[in-house]
């Protein structure tokens, strides 16, 4: 790992000259060795580093299951078998879990699906994680408990209307990616009036997530993301819609 990522501001919990390495902040594992290159990279510290390696651990073995993208596939074949080898618990708790079945997706060819039980907490938590690091790769700065509230959720129908309607805002930058041809795909903007207050739209593996709302099932590909800065008036009223 090259030098420059050492001794700068951790991007994940804003520990001043806390890094020792760079982490990729989607991880490699999850893309076709073709697509490895480029990803983005930020400086980390090695606390933030392991917790993020122990939910990648689990992450890269599971969400290739839910996948639609056309990488799904492939990495269902060639990345995940050889992993799930080496961690037998796991393994048995996804045999159990999978099951088949056939989706259509905005009038797509009928295909086999697949739903896994998917611990949302992680699932969130990694989530949490990638918005912090893509908040220091576009734009410069890292969030740290004290001052800024950051969080990403899979909202109901209600929740993701009030999102877009935010993602639709006056916006001082804009930033829209797509990694790896699906397997990673996120929307980004940064407020005009405060520069740090930053809202995300993300699809991991283009897997699809089941979640109830009361008595609604619903199902969504979409996360979203935002870091708020604590100094904002209505921040906590904000994170408490959320
Ligand atoms: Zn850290």
């Amino acid at each position: 790992m090259s030098k420059r990522f050492k001794g700068k501001t951790c991007a994940y919990c804003a520990m001043p000259g806390a890094s020792g390495t760079g982490d990729h902040v989607v991880c490699r594992a999850f893309f076709p060795v073709e697509d490895r290159d480029n990803l983005p990279q930020v400086p980390a510290c090695d606390r933030c580093n392991g917790t993020k390696s122990e939910l990648e651990h689990y992450l890269t073995s599971l969400m290739p299951f839910g996948g639609q993208h056309q990488n799904a596939h492939r990495a269902l074949a060639e990345m995940v078998p050889a992993r799930l080898e080496k961690n037998h618990k796991l393994r048995a708790a996804l045999a159990m879990g999978l099951k088949q079945r056939f989706v259509s997706f905005n009038g797509s060819p009928w295909q086999m699906a697949g739903t896994l039980p998917v611990d949302g907490e992680k699932l969130t938590q990694y989530l949490g994680l990638i918005v912090r690091g893509l908040a220091y790769y576009h734009w410069g700065f890292a969030c740290d408990a004290q001052n800024y509230f950051v969080k990403a959720t899979y909202l109901t129908e209600k929740g993701s209307a009030i999102f877009e309607r935010l993602m639709s805002l006056d916006a001082s930058a804009r930033v829209v990616r797509d990694l790896g041809h699906g397997v990673f795909h996120y929307s980004g903007i940064r407020s005009n009036g405060h520069p740090e207050l930053t809202f995300w739209r993300m699809s991991l593996c283009g897997a699809e997530v089941a979640a109830t709302d009361g008595d609604k099932r619903m199902q969504t590909r979409f996360s979203h993301g935002f870091t708020v800065p604590k100094s904002i008036p209505a921040a906590e009223k904000f994170m408490s819609l959320f």
